[in-house]
């Protein structure tokens, strides 16, 4: 479902990914670990096209990304994004704020945007909440809304970018929960975390990033049980 050949990135004089590549099978989960810095975050943004990338090539749910702007919409339109800042608009409802990409990018019925809308937030455990105000929800809950206006797009891939970083324990917990409840639904799914304990249950493949570079990667069982590299060992044993 992804695949990630040998891209190269810099921002100005800075390299920033050195030669990466990665596989993603439909259904898996890849937790992408590594230090700050290492390049997470640049490799997810490149994925769905965020970022342009300087060699290499990227494919992500057969749409590949050539400079073709059709070609990035409709990638764009399979990939869900979700960042540790969950950036609702305010001023609208919980529903509102799920109706509003498949109503505009996929221009959708009102009727089928709002069943989409219900069945998302049905998803993530807050079917209740679909006329209330961002504002009067804790973080775990705004940022499950934010996982729920993904889905409501049905993307093919969905990517998480440390999206319990901001919240207390007890809210990461329920954020957790319902990306284990996807991965579980068989969505395809790449999620940086510092949950080294989720990465280790529920992806099926871990990576480990290092200066740009895939440093490390195989079955998350195995990976962490049995890290090969000093980088690795030391990056698992700081506490971070
Ligand atoms: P963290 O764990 O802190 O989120 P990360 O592994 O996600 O780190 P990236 O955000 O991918 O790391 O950043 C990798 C490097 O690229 C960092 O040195 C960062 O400062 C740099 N970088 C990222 N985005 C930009 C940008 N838009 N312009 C310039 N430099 C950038
Ligand atoms: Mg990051």
């Amino acid at each position: 479902e992804i695949m990630v050949n040998n891209i190269h990135k810099s921002f100005g004089a800075m390299q920033v990914l050195k030669g990466t590549s990665l596989s993603v099978k439909s259904g898996e989960v890849v937790a992408l670990i590594g230090r700050s810095g290492s390049g997470k975050s640049t490799m997810l943004r490149c994925i769905n096209g965020l970022e342009t990338i300087d060699s290499g090539s990227i494919t992500v749910a057969g749409h590949t990304l050539d400079g073709n702007p059709k070609h990035l919409r409709a990638l764009r339109t399979d990939v869900g994004i979700v960042f540790q800042s969950y950036n609702l608009f305010p001023h609208l409802t919980v529903g509102e704020n799920i109706m509003l990409a498949p109503s505009i990018v996929k221009k959708v019925k009102r009727t089928e945007a709002r069943k989409a809308a219900e069945e998302a937030l049905k998803l993530v455990g807050l079917s209740e909440k679909f006329d209330a105000y961002p504002d009067m929800l804790s973080g775990g809950q705004q940022q499950r809304v934010a996982i729920a206006r993904s889905l409501a797009m049905q993307p093919r891939v969905m990517l998480f970018d440390e999206v319990t970083s901001a919240l207390d324990p007890e809210l990461t917990q329920e954020v957790l929960t319902v990306m284990e409840t996807l991965a579980r639904k068989g969505m395809t799914m790449v999620l940086v975390t510092h949950e080294m304990g989720f990465a280790r249950r529920v992806a099926n493949t871990t990576v480990f990033m290092h200066q740009g570079k895939i440093w490390e990667t195989g079955p998350s069982q195995d990976l962490f049980a049995n890290p090969k590299t000093p980088e690795m060992r030391q990056f698992l044993s700081a506490d971070v």
